[in-house]
């Protein structure tokens, strides 16, 4: 069974790739930041609490993310796409205890490599037609300041133990998507 963390900054396209991947091999699709969106979409009490912090793309507390992590590997007898999720060392740390909890372990992190400009380009593109409310200039510039400072250290904790997969992320869909499973064929 395979378990796959798709990485990259906000607006890299892991949740492009998350839909073709998931094709492709069957995956279960776990997107932390979809699930948060359904949340306030359907004003839960958790949804009206995580709303002001998502809208200035700050991250929400690892505790909220974690449990809806651990519900979806409880749920699902699948193999896993996680999308968003680790962001910080200390929710990757957790990720390692909940699927070891579940007997299973991760196959590899892909991690989408794009210039900063271009992911500033590809969210204001995506602003057009997302009706997210976090997909506007100011918030854009927020993301990336978290991602920079603790997102980015992830890579380092899936480097050391040998299970970052790095995937130029520029490029056609479908030319980056050949390249991602490549490359996960490899570690099958
Ligand atoms: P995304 O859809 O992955 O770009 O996430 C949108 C927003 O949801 C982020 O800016 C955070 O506010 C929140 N979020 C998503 N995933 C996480 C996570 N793993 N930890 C903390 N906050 C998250």
């Amino acid at each position: 069974m395979m378990n796959i963390v798709i990485f990259g900054a906000p607006g890299a396209g892991k949740g492009t790739q998350s839909d073709l991947l998931v094709k492709q091999y069957g995956l279960i699709h776990v997107s932390t930041g979809d699930l948060l969106r359904k949340e306030i979409a359907v004003q839960t009490e958790l949804g009206k609490r995580i709303k002001s912090i998502m809208d200035s793309g700050s991250l929400v507390s690892d505790d909220i993310v974690v449990e809806m992590i651990d519900n979806a590997i409880a749920k699902d007898n699948y193999g896993m796409l996680f999308d968003g999720f680790p962001r910080n060392v200390a929710q990757a740390e957790v990720l390692d205890k909940l699927l070891a909890k579940h007997g299973r372990k991760l196959t590899c992190m892909v991690s989408l490599d794009v210039p900063r400009e271009e992911l500033i380009r590809r969210m204001l593109e995506r602003a057009k037609v997302s009706g997210r409310s976090d997909d506007n200039e100011e918030t854009i510039k927020n993301r990336l300041k978290e991602y920079e400072a603790k997102t980015k250290p992830v890579a380092d904790y899936y480097e050391s133990k040998g299970l970052q997969v790095k995937v130029n992320g520029m490029g056609s869909v479908e030319s980056i998507s050949t390249a991602i499973i490549s490359e996960i064929d490899k570690r099958k």
